[in-house]
Protein backbone atom coordinates (compact mmCIF):
# COMPACT_ATOMS: atom_id res chain seq x y z
CA UNK A 1 0.00 0.00 0.00
CA UNK A 2 1.97 3.73 -0.73
CA UNK A 3 3.06 5.41 2.17
CA UNK A 4 0.69 8.24 0.86
CA UNK A 5 -2.64 9.42 0.26
CA UNK A 6 -4.71 12.05 -0.08
CA UNK A 7 -7.70 13.73 -0.82
CA UNK A 8 -8.09 17.39 -2.58
CA UNK A 9 -11.47 19.10 -3.21
CA UNK A 10 -10.31 21.91 -5.39
CA UNK A 11 -9.46 22.29 -8.77
CA UNK A 12 -6.23 24.28 -7.88
CA UNK A 13 -5.11 21.67 -5.28
CA UNK A 14 -5.38 19.03 -7.99
CA UNK A 15 -3.14 20.92 -10.46
CA UNK A 16 -0.39 21.66 -7.51
CA UNK A 17 -0.30 18.06 -6.44
CA UNK A 18 -0.05 16.86 -9.91
CA UNK A 19 2.49 19.66 -10.98
CA UNK A 20 4.60 18.56 -7.92
CA UNK A 21 4.71 15.02 -9.23
CA UNK A 22 5.58 16.17 -12.79
CA UNK A 23 8.33 17.88 -11.73
CA UNK A 24 9.82 15.28 -9.62
CA UNK A 25 9.96 13.65 -12.90
CA UNK A 26 6.73 11.03 -12.35
CA UNK A 27 4.21 10.35 -15.26
CA UNK A 28 0.78 11.13 -14.04
CA UNK A 29 -2.68 9.21 -14.70
CA UNK A 30 -5.69 10.16 -13.88
CA UNK A 31 -9.00 7.84 -13.48
CA UNK A 32 -12.17 9.67 -13.71
CA UNK A 33 -14.93 7.96 -11.89
CA UNK A 34 -18.21 8.67 -10.33
CA UNK A 35 -17.13 6.90 -7.12
CA UNK A 36 -19.41 4.02 -5.86
CA UNK A 37 -16.37 2.10 -6.78
CA UNK A 38 -16.26 -1.82 -7.78
CA UNK A 39 -13.45 -3.77 -9.41
CA UNK A 40 -13.94 -2.41 -12.99
CA UNK A 41 -13.13 0.80 -11.39
CA UNK A 42 -9.94 -0.57 -9.31
CA UNK A 43 -8.65 -2.57 -12.60
CA UNK A 44 -8.55 1.15 -14.27
CA UNK A 45 -6.34 2.09 -11.63
CA UNK A 46 -4.05 -0.82 -12.22
CA UNK A 47 -4.43 -0.19 -16.17
CA UNK A 48 -2.84 3.80 -14.88
CA UNK A 49 -0.08 2.29 -12.89
CA UNK A 50 1.21 0.09 -16.04
CA UNK A 51 1.48 3.31 -17.96
CA UNK A 52 2.37 6.28 -14.96
CA UNK A 53 4.00 6.26 -12.09
CA UNK A 54 1.44 7.66 -9.82
CA UNK A 55 -2.30 7.38 -10.20
CA UNK A 56 -4.70 9.65 -9.12
CA UNK A 57 -8.90 9.06 -9.11
CA UNK A 58 -11.27 11.39 -9.40
CA UNK A 59 -14.92 10.85 -7.76
CA UNK A 60 -17.55 13.34 -9.18
CA UNK A 61 -21.52 12.76 -9.70
CA UNK A 62 -21.63 15.16 -12.16
CA UNK A 63 -25.49 16.59 -12.79
CA UNK A 64 -24.76 17.85 -16.03
CA UNK A 65 -24.40 14.80 -17.56
CA UNK A 66 -27.58 13.33 -16.09
CA UNK A 67 -31.10 13.78 -17.58
CA UNK A 68 -34.01 15.53 -15.64
CA UNK A 69 -35.56 11.93 -15.01
CA UNK A 70 -32.55 10.00 -14.56
CA UNK A 71 -30.92 8.84 -11.43
CA UNK A 72 -28.95 11.75 -9.93
CA UNK A 73 -30.23 12.33 -6.54
CA UNK A 74 -30.12 8.56 -5.78
CA UNK A 75 -26.93 7.40 -7.63
CA UNK A 76 -24.75 5.54 -5.12
CA UNK A 77 -22.03 7.66 -2.64
CA UNK A 78 -19.77 6.24 -0.46
CA UNK A 79 -16.46 8.35 -0.41
CA UNK A 80 -15.09 6.72 3.03
CA UNK A 81 -14.82 3.42 1.25
CA UNK A 82 -14.37 4.55 -2.05
CA UNK A 83 -11.19 6.22 -0.77
CA UNK A 84 -10.13 2.52 1.34
CA UNK A 85 -10.19 0.97 -2.06
CA UNK A 86 -8.30 3.57 -3.91
CA UNK A 87 -5.37 3.61 -1.59
CA UNK A 88 -5.36 -0.18 -1.75
CA UNK A 89 -4.89 -0.52 -5.05
CA UNK A 90 -1.82 2.00 -5.70
CA UNK A 91 -3.73 5.19 -6.01
CA UNK A 92 -1.84 8.14 -4.14
CA UNK A 93 -4.33 11.55 -4.93
CA UNK A 94 -8.08 11.35 -5.24
CA UNK A 95 -9.51 14.15 -6.58
CA UNK A 96 -13.40 14.85 -5.35
CA UNK A 97 -14.57 18.17 -5.49
CA UNK A 98 -18.05 19.93 -4.74
CA UNK A 99 -20.43 21.09 -6.74
CA UNK A 100 -19.67 24.58 -6.41
CA UNK A 101 -15.46 23.88 -6.93
CA UNK A 102 -16.95 22.32 -10.13
CA UNK A 103 -19.03 24.47 -11.24
CA UNK A 104 -18.75 27.89 -9.52
CA UNK A 105 -21.84 30.36 -10.06
CA UNK A 106 -21.42 31.73 -13.82
CA UNK A 107 -19.98 28.69 -14.96
CA UNK A 108 -20.93 28.87 -19.32
CA UNK A 109 -18.71 26.64 -20.83
CA UNK A 110 -19.28 23.10 -22.47
CA UNK A 111 -17.67 20.94 -24.11
CA UNK A 112 -19.39 19.56 -27.41
CA UNK A 113 -18.19 16.59 -29.48
CA UNK A 114 -19.68 16.57 -33.14
CA UNK A 115 -21.27 13.44 -34.54
CA UNK A 116 -20.07 10.96 -32.03
CA UNK A 117 -23.13 11.89 -29.39
CA UNK A 118 -25.52 11.31 -32.14
CA UNK A 119 -26.26 7.52 -32.14
CA UNK A 120 -26.46 5.11 -29.64
CA UNK A 121 -26.91 5.93 -25.91
CA UNK A 122 -26.87 9.52 -27.38
CA UNK A 123 -30.15 9.14 -29.10
CA UNK A 124 -31.96 7.86 -25.60
CA UNK A 125 -29.91 10.53 -23.52
CA UNK A 126 -29.76 13.83 -25.17
CA UNK A 127 -27.27 16.25 -23.70
CA UNK A 128 -25.64 13.10 -21.78
CA UNK A 129 -22.83 13.00 -23.70
CA UNK A 130 -22.31 16.85 -23.87
CA UNK A 131 -22.02 17.17 -19.90
CA UNK A 132 -19.32 14.05 -20.29
CA UNK A 133 -17.61 16.08 -22.75
CA UNK A 134 -17.06 19.20 -20.80
CA UNK A 135 -16.95 17.43 -17.11
CA UNK A 136 -13.97 15.27 -18.58
CA UNK A 137 -11.96 18.23 -20.80
CA UNK A 138 -12.02 20.05 -16.85
CA UNK A 139 -10.80 16.99 -14.96
CA UNK A 140 -8.04 16.66 -17.88
CA UNK A 141 -7.32 20.01 -17.54
CA UNK A 142 -6.97 20.83 -13.84
CA UNK A 143 -5.47 17.15 -13.66
CA UNK A 144 -2.54 17.80 -16.47
CA UNK A 145 -2.57 14.39 -16.62
CA UNK A 146 0.37 12.37 -18.90
CA UNK A 147 -2.67 9.77 -18.98
CA UNK A 148 -6.43 9.25 -18.52
CA UNK A 149 -7.54 5.61 -18.29
CA UNK A 150 -11.26 5.16 -19.00
CA UNK A 151 -13.20 1.75 -19.10
CA UNK A 152 -14.30 0.03 -22.36
CA UNK A 153 -17.75 -0.52 -20.50
CA UNK A 154 -18.78 2.25 -21.60
CA UNK A 155 -17.13 2.70 -25.74
CA UNK A 156 -19.29 5.49 -27.19
CA UNK A 157 -18.11 7.27 -23.69
CA UNK A 158 -14.76 6.27 -24.60
CA UNK A 159 -14.48 7.33 -28.25
CA UNK A 160 -15.85 10.21 -27.34
CA UNK A 161 -13.48 11.23 -25.42
CA UNK A 162 -10.92 9.96 -27.59
CA UNK A 163 -12.44 12.50 -29.93
CA UNK A 164 -12.16 15.32 -27.80
CA UNK A 165 -8.51 15.31 -26.09
CA UNK A 166 -7.32 14.67 -29.91
CA UNK A 167 -9.11 17.95 -31.56
CA UNK A 168 -8.36 20.09 -28.31
CA UNK A 169 -4.68 19.03 -27.91
CA UNK A 170 -5.42 18.02 -24.19
CA UNK A 171 -1.69 16.94 -23.95
CA UNK A 172 -3.45 13.27 -22.50
CA UNK A 173 -3.15 9.92 -23.94
CA UNK A 174 -5.97 8.47 -23.27
CA UNK A 175 -6.47 4.70 -22.93
CA UNK A 176 -8.95 2.35 -22.49
CA UNK A 177 -9.43 -0.39 -19.90
CA UNK A 178 -11.40 -3.92 -20.69
CA UNK A 179 -14.70 -4.81 -19.47
CA UNK A 180 -14.41 -6.53 -15.99
CA UNK A 181 -17.88 -8.47 -15.26
CA UNK A 182 -18.88 -10.31 -12.19
CA UNK A 183 -17.80 -14.37 -12.76
CA UNK A 184 -21.68 -14.78 -14.21
CA UNK A 185 -21.11 -12.20 -17.31
CA UNK A 186 -22.66 -9.28 -16.41
CA UNK A 187 -20.68 -6.40 -16.90
CA UNK A 188 -19.90 -4.61 -13.30
CA UNK A 189 -21.66 -0.96 -12.87
CA UNK A 190 -22.35 1.09 -9.43
CA UNK A 191 -25.98 0.75 -11.47
CA UNK A 192 -26.07 -2.74 -10.71
CA UNK A 193 -26.93 -2.53 -7.28
CA UNK A 194 -30.52 -1.15 -8.21
CA UNK A 195 -31.39 -4.75 -9.68
CA UNK A 196 -33.53 -6.67 -7.37
CA UNK A 197 -32.03 -10.68 -7.28
CA UNK A 198 -35.47 -11.01 -10.37
CA UNK A 199 -33.88 -8.11 -12.22
CA UNK A 200 -30.33 -9.30 -11.99
CA UNK A 201 -31.34 -12.45 -13.28
CA UNK A 202 -32.90 -11.13 -15.88
CA UNK A 203 -30.36 -8.68 -16.93
CA UNK A 204 -27.80 -11.48 -17.66
CA UNK A 205 -29.30 -12.34 -21.07
CA UNK A 206 -27.82 -8.70 -22.16
CA UNK A 207 -23.88 -10.34 -22.19
CA UNK A 208 -25.42 -13.78 -23.16
CA UNK A 209 -27.04 -12.16 -26.19
CA UNK A 210 -23.86 -9.98 -26.78
CA UNK A 211 -21.80 -13.40 -26.70
CA UNK A 212 -23.95 -15.59 -28.76
CA UNK A 213 -24.56 -12.69 -31.34
CA UNK A 214 -20.54 -12.35 -31.59
CA UNK A 215 -20.13 -16.15 -32.00
CA UNK A 216 -22.67 -16.04 -34.79
CA UNK A 217 -20.92 -13.37 -36.72
CA UNK A 218 -17.28 -14.70 -35.78
CA UNK A 219 -19.06 -18.17 -37.68
CA UNK A 220 -19.63 -15.92 -40.76
CA UNK A 221 -23.47 -15.08 -40.27
CA UNK A 222 -25.36 -11.94 -42.18
CA UNK A 223 -25.79 -9.57 -39.59
CA UNK A 224 -29.31 -8.06 -39.87
CA UNK A 225 -30.38 -11.25 -38.44
CA UNK A 226 -27.90 -11.88 -35.71
CA UNK A 227 -28.74 -8.69 -34.11
CA UNK A 228 -32.54 -9.23 -34.81
CA UNK A 229 -32.31 -12.43 -32.65
CA UNK A 230 -30.02 -10.72 -29.80
CA UNK A 231 -32.96 -8.04 -29.63
CA UNK A 232 -35.70 -10.50 -29.47
CA UNK A 233 -33.87 -12.34 -27.02
CA UNK A 234 -33.30 -8.91 -24.31
CA UNK A 235 -37.10 -8.50 -25.05
CA UNK A 236 -37.78 -12.48 -24.10
CA UNK A 237 -35.69 -12.14 -21.18
CA UNK A 238 -38.05 -9.60 -19.54
CA UNK A 239 -36.01 -6.38 -20.52
CA UNK A 240 -38.75 -3.87 -20.31
CA UNK A 241 -37.07 -1.65 -23.24
CA UNK A 242 -34.24 -2.68 -25.64
CA UNK A 243 -32.56 0.59 -26.58
CA UNK A 244 -30.18 -0.71 -29.43
CA UNK A 245 -28.00 -3.30 -30.72
CA UNK A 246 -25.91 -3.11 -33.13
CA UNK A 247 -22.94 -3.54 -34.78
CA UNK A 248 -20.55 -0.56 -35.41
CA UNK A 249 -17.38 0.41 -36.06
CA UNK A 250 -15.45 1.04 -32.66
CA UNK A 251 -14.06 4.46 -33.73
CA UNK A 252 -16.69 6.21 -35.74
CA UNK A 253 -19.66 4.41 -34.13
CA UNK A 254 -21.43 4.63 -37.68
CA UNK A 255 -23.13 0.76 -38.15
CA UNK A 256 -21.44 -1.45 -40.14
CA UNK A 257 -23.26 -4.52 -42.15
CA UNK A 258 -20.52 -6.99 -42.14
CA UNK A 259 -18.04 -7.64 -39.93
CA UNK A 260 -14.73 -5.86 -40.21
CA UNK A 261 -11.72 -4.88 -38.20
CA UNK A 262 -12.00 -2.66 -35.18
CA UNK A 263 -16.26 -3.90 -35.25
CA UNK A 264 -18.16 -3.77 -32.00
CA UNK A 265 -21.39 -5.35 -30.95
CA UNK A 266 -22.86 -2.46 -28.90
CA UNK A 267 -26.20 -2.91 -27.00
CA UNK A 268 -28.39 -1.15 -24.35
CA UNK A 269 -31.53 -2.14 -22.73
CA UNK A 270 -33.78 -1.39 -19.37
CA UNK A 271 -34.49 -3.63 -16.73
CA UNK A 272 -36.88 -3.14 -14.33
CA UNK A 273 -36.35 0.83 -14.37
CA UNK A 274 -32.05 0.27 -14.64
CA UNK A 275 -30.46 1.19 -17.49
CA UNK A 276 -27.84 -1.34 -18.42
CA UNK A 277 -25.13 -1.21 -21.43
CA UNK A 278 -22.58 -3.47 -22.70
CA UNK A 279 -20.35 -4.58 -25.31
CA UNK A 280 -18.36 -7.00 -27.25
CA UNK A 281 -15.30 -6.71 -29.99
CA UNK A 282 -15.87 -9.31 -33.25
P1 LIG B 1 -18.52 5.57 -13.73
O1 LIG B 1 -18.15 5.70 -12.29
O2 LIG B 1 -19.63 4.61 -13.97
O3 LIG B 1 -18.74 6.90 -14.39
O4 LIG B 1 -17.28 4.93 -14.45
C1 LIG B 1 -16.00 5.48 -14.32
C2 LIG B 1 -15.07 4.77 -15.24
O5 LIG B 1 -15.06 3.39 -14.91
C3 LIG B 1 -15.47 4.87 -16.70
O6 LIG B 1 -14.31 5.03 -17.49
C4 LIG B 1 -16.11 3.55 -16.96
O7 LIG B 1 -16.03 3.13 -18.30
C5 LIG B 1 -15.27 2.64 -16.07
N1 LIG B 1 -15.98 1.40 -15.75
C6 LIG B 1 -17.18 1.28 -15.16
N2 LIG B 1 -17.54 -0.01 -15.08
C7 LIG B 1 -16.54 -0.73 -15.63
C8 LIG B 1 -16.31 -2.12 -15.86
N3 LIG B 1 -17.20 -3.05 -15.50
N4 LIG B 1 -15.16 -2.49 -16.47
C9 LIG B 1 -14.26 -1.54 -16.85
N5 LIG B 1 -14.41 -0.23 -16.67
C10 LIG B 1 -15.53 0.18 -16.07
Amino acid sequence: MPAEFRIVRTPGALTTAMEAWKRSGYRVALVPTMGALHAGHLALVAEGLKHADKVAASIFVNPKQFGPLEDLDKYPRDEAGDAAKLQAAGCELLYAPSLADMYPPGFASYVKVAGLPDRLCGAVRPGHFDGVATVVSKLLAASRADVGVFGEKDWQQLAIIRRMAADLDLGTRIIGAGIVRDDDGLALSSRNMYLSVGERAQALALPKALAAAREALNGGAAVAPVLAAAHLALAQAGFNRVDYVELVDGETLMPLDAVAVGARLMAAGVVGTTRLIDNAAV
